[in-house]
C-alpha cells in the first residue's frame, strides 16, 4: 500500500487544496486528514460520517467536594496553577491541568478522581472520492501526534479491508511532533511550498527532517509565479537537499472560486488545475487509467 503524505513546512502555502486535488485524481484512495488541529479537508470533500469516535488521551484531576477536607495541599502542590478556590471549594481549571497527578498522588483525603480526558472525536466517513478519516481535537487539547498517528493507522485499515491501494495524507504544518507522526514510515511526501523567504527557510526545515527519517521527498512552489527567482533558488535548495521537483502551480484566482463551491481545484476549469495533474503525473504511485 502506498501512503503519499503532503506536508508544507508552514501553514498557508495551499498545502490543503493540492491534496484535495490528489485525493480527485488518485485511483480509488483513502484519505487521511492529519491536520488535526486545523482541519478543513472536510470543507471540500463533504464527508458523510458513517463511524465516530472519542479520542482520549491524558488524565485529568477532577475534585469530589463532597470527599474535600479543604486542606489546600493539592493547590500549593500543582505546578501548573490548575487548582482554584473558591471559598471552600477546591476545583480544578480543565485547560490549566497538565495531567501530572501529583494532587491525586498527595491528596490526604484520596478526594480527586483521575480520569483519562476526552481530547477529541474521531470519524471514519464517506466522501465522493473514497473513504475519509479525519478528527476533531477538542478546544486547548493537547496530543495532536497521537491522534495523528491514529488518524494514520485508522487510514490504513480502512484500505486494507476495502482494498484500497493508495493513503493520501493532509499533514500538519510545521515541523514538530504531529509531523514526525504523519510522514514517519511513509512512502513519499511531498511538500507544497511557497516562493517566500520564509517558505525558504521551512521547506530546508522540513527536508531536513524527511532525509532523518529516510523518506523520499518531493517539492513543489505554489504560486511560483508571484516570484520566479525565489522559485528557482528554492528549487536549487529542494535539489541540493536531496529532494525531486514535482512540479511548479501558477497563482490563480479560481483557487479561491473552487473553495467557495467546496470543490477541488481539477474539478473545475482552473487554469492551474492544469499544473496539479502534471505534478500529479510526475508522483511515482499508481495513475489512474486515462
Ligand atoms: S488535597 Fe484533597 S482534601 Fe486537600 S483541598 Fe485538595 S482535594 Fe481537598
Ligand atoms: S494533575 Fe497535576 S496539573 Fe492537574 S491539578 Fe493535579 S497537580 Fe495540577
Amino acid at each position: 500500500m502506498e501512503e503519499l503524505v503532503v506536508i508544507s513546512g508552514k501553514g498557508g502555502t495551499g498545502k490543503t487544496s493540492v491534496t484535495a486535488s490528489l485525493a480527485v485524481l488518485a485511483e480509488d484512495p483513502v484519505i487521511a486528514d492529519c491536520d488535526v488541529d486545523a482541519a478543513d479537508l472536510h470543507l471540500v470533500l463533504e464527508p458523510h460520517i458513517r463511524e465516530s469516535h472519542d479520542f482520549r488521551s491524558g488524565y485529568e484531576a477532577v475534585i469530589r467536594p463532597d470527599d474535600c477536607s479543604g486542606c489546600g495541599i493539592c493547590q500549593d502542590l500543582c505546578r501548573f496553577e490548575a487548582v482554584k478556590r473558591h471559598g471552600e471549594v477546591f476545583i480544578v481549571d480543565p485547560i490549566a491541568c497538565e495531567g501530572c497527578g501529583v494532587c491525586v498522588h498527595f491528596c490526604p483525603d484520596e478526594a480527586i478522581d483521575f480520569p483519562e480526558s476526552l481530547s477529541g472525536q474521531w470519524f471514519v466517513s464517506d466522501t465522493r472520492v473514497g473513504p475519509m478519516v479525519h478528527a476533531k481535537l477538542g478546544v486547548a487539547a493537547e496530543n495532536s501526534g497521537k491522534l495523528v498517528s491514529l488518524v494514520r493507522t485508522e487510514a490504513k485499515r480502512v484500505a486494507h479491508e476495502e482494498n484500497r491501494k493508495m493513503v493520501i495524507v493532509d499533514g500538519p504544518p510545521g515541523i514538530g511532533c504531529p509531523v514526525i507522526a504523519a510522514i514517519t514510515g511513509a512512502s513519499q511526501v511531498l511538500v507544497v511550498t511557497e516562493p517566500t523567504v520564509s517558505g525558504e527557510h521551512d521547506l530546508e526545515r522540513v527536508l531536513g527532517l524527511a532525509a532523518h527519517f529516510q523518506i523520499p521527498a518531493s517539492v513543489c512552489v505554489n504560486k511560483w509565479d508571484i516570484n520566479p527567482e525565489m522559485t528557482k533558488r528554492i528549487e536549487d535548495k529542494a535539489l541540493a537537499l536531496g529532494a525531486e521537483l514535482a512540479g511548479r502551480i501558477r497563482y490563480d484566482r479560481d483557487v479561491t472560486r473552487a473553495q467557495i463551491e467546496n470543490k477541488a481545484v481539477v474539478e473545475i476549469d482552473a487554469p492551474s488545475a492544469e499544473d496539479i495533474r502534471q505534478l500529479w503525473a510526475k508522483l511515482k504511485f499508481p495513475k489512474p487509467a486515462a
